[in-house]
């Protein structure tokens, strides 16, 4: 990276700092009235509604709103899944808990320790200091290990400032794969894995509403970066949840639906796997595998980051199942 581009950057991301300071008296309303894209909030169940964010990577267009927030109702209060990637997002998502229900938001889970999924946490804590808030043990420590400043660093960079005023409201409470929240009306099921899409995901099954929330184990429409992932934890964490059937998954990013979100995004990540292992078990490079499987990939080409993601997805198998190996 050269000086002059060095500077250019540091004086872009400056002007846009004091840029958002002069504007920061308007953002909170303006932000307000620009998150919801398209479709708004959408009903899955009685109890379960999720707002889908957009479908890109996180710019200053989308004010970092791309994840899917969910918020599902239970009897004596409200529980708020990945409340998004800044605290204007949080309070817009508390404004669209308050159209749906009078009870106050009692737990807040996060899915894992990306950023545009759980830094809407504070404007939660700031409005309902009651609330619990869930995570993945090693989620938890990451966050406080520095990974929290990091992403609320990178965030904002990548906004241009417009997820400035944003601070981490790191969650508390350990969760265990296998534990049962028992919320009145809305028991909810937690699945871990060690390694996925992350080393902190957490995966959450609404047993009466029967759906499950993936998280960034699964997405829809757009294939997720795996630099931090494994691939055969991830196909592992899926498989689990697609052998309970349920009628609704929810994916980190893109649309709700049935049980083919999930299997879809299973069997992306399973041919990559089985390509890496079966060709590179005859010592062929990845460039060579991707060539040779890519017309086998014709079903995910329309999705977002398809272009980055692909080879890129093959490189990492193949080091994988190379490391796996000894
Ligand atoms: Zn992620």
């Amino acid at each position: 990276m050269s000086t002059s581009y060095r500077l250019n950057k540091f004086l872009k991301y400056s002007s846009s700092t004091i840029t958002t300071l002069v504007l920061g008296f308007f953002s909170i309303t303006g932000a307000m009235a620009n998150f919801n894209e398209g479709e708004g909030i959408q009903k899955i169940t009685d109890r379960v509604f999720v707002i889908h964010g957009s479908l890109d990577l996180p710019n200053a267009e989308n004010k970092g709103f791309m994840n899917n927030p969910v918020i599902a109702l239970g009897d004596n209060g409200v529980v708020v899944i990945d409340p998004g990637s800044s605290s204007d997002i949080g309070r817009y998502i508390i404004e669209q808990v308050k159209k749906l229900s009078s009870k106050p938001i009692t737990h807040v889970l996060s899915t894992h320790i990306h950023g545009d999924h759980w830094l809407g946490n504070h404007a939660i804590f700031e409005e309902y200091p009651q609330a619990q808030f869930f995570a993945h043990p090693d989620m938890i420590s990451a966050a406080n290990a520095g990974e929290a400043d990091r992403w609320i660093a990178l965030l904002n960079s990548l906004t241009s400032g417009a997820t400035a005023g944003t601070s981490a409201h790191i969650p508390d409470n350990a969760l265990h794969d296998g534990q049962n929240l028992a919320i009145p009306g809305l028991p909810i099921r937690v699945h871990l894995s060690d390694h996925a899409h992350t080393t902190t995901d957490a995966m959450f099954e609404l047993i009466d509403e029967s759906v499950v929330i993936l998280g960034d184990n699964g997405l829809n429409g757009r294939i997720g970066r795996m630099d931090d992932g494994h691939f055969l934890g991830n196909i592992t964490a899926l498989k689990k949840v697609i052998d309970i059937n349920a009628k609704w998954y929810v994916p980190g990013h893109g649309k709700t639906g049935t049980i083919e979100v999930a299997t879809k995004y299973h069997n992306y990540l399973k041919m990559i796997h089985d390509a890496a292992k079966h060709y590179g078990e005859d010592f062929m490079p990845a460039f060579e595998i991707k060539q040779t499987i890519e017309e086998d990939f014709k079903a995910y080409a329309s999705w977002h980051s398809f272009d980055e993601q692909f080879g890129r997805h093959v490189s990492l198998a193949s080091l994988e199942v190379e490391q796996d190996a000894f």
